[in-house]
């Protein structure tokens, strides 16, 4: 998978990816990342890269000569998508990220200030998502969850494929509890059943533990797993 990031801040994504399980991913040829600053394509000799809103209101407006020149110059692969971080998109979701991993390349734009001019979205037409009802300053942490959590559904990112198969989400229900050494911390002991082997008898637990969590946690998923698992 490659990810191209049009982005004002650079370092700020590439030093996310030198860290943990991106970096691995990025030495191991998983993935690859791009970056792209609109800042070295403008053609404003102060390297403005935005300016006031027409019709006046506070914050200012990325250009568009910029961020266009800056897209045009990514090399686009065949299986190629372009997404808009933007708090009017689609919201993320596992679906989504699932969808996006299929992709070979995620070309990304992120804002900053009051966001884009109009006229980026006309020209380039994105598809635009969100990582949540709430307003971020900057595009940057959007497309790292999105990075991230697409990394994750590509083979060879994590070190087992199957630590991801239990995972909140994957069978629309929140992942069970996790224990590790010691059997007791502090009188809080590790339940009984996860100690004996019994594999038959864990996995049941577990996926009780499963329903009982989303369904107290949340009840719009467990309506939704309910309505999937009928039978
Ligand atoms: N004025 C815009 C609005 O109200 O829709 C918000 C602009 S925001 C301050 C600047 C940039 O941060 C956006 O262009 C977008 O790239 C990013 N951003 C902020 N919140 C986001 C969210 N919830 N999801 C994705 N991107 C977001």
């Amino acid at each position: 998978m490659r990810f191209d990031v049009l982005t004002l801040f650079p370092e700020f994504i590439q030093s996310y990816c030198e860290f943990s399980i991106m970096k691995r991913a990025k030495e191991g040829d998983v993935i690859a990342l791009n970056t792209v600053n609109p800042r070295d394509f403008t053609e404003d000799k102060h390297k403005k890269v935005d300016d006031t809103p027409y019709g006046g209101g506070a914050g200012m407006v990325l250009m568009p000569q910029p961020y266009i020149d800056a897209y045009d110059s990514v090399e686009k692969l065949e299986n190629s998508i372009t997404v808009m971080l933007s708090p009017q998109g689609e919201p993320l979701s596992e679906k989504l990220v699932l969808d996006l991993a299929k992709y070979d390349q995620i070309v990304m734009l992120c804002g900053h200030y009051e966001g884009f001019d109009e006229r980026i979205r006309d020209i380039i037409k994105p598809k635009e998502i969100s990582i949540g009802d709430f307003v971020l300053t900057g595009g940057e942490l959007p497309a790292l969850c999105l990075m991230d959590a697409v990394s994750r559904k590509i083979e060879g990112t994590l070190g087992k494929i199957e630590s991801a198969h239990d995972d909140s989400f994957s069978n629309g229900l929140l992942e069970y509890p996790h224990y590790t050494k010691p059997r007791d911390f502090r009188g809080y002991k590790v339940p009984e059943v996860l100690l004996n082997g019994n594999h038959k008898e864990i996995n049941e637990f577990r996926l009780a533990q499963q329903i009982e969590r989303t369904k107290s946690r949340r009840p719009d998923l467990y309506e939704k797993y309910l309505k999937e698992n009928e039978d």
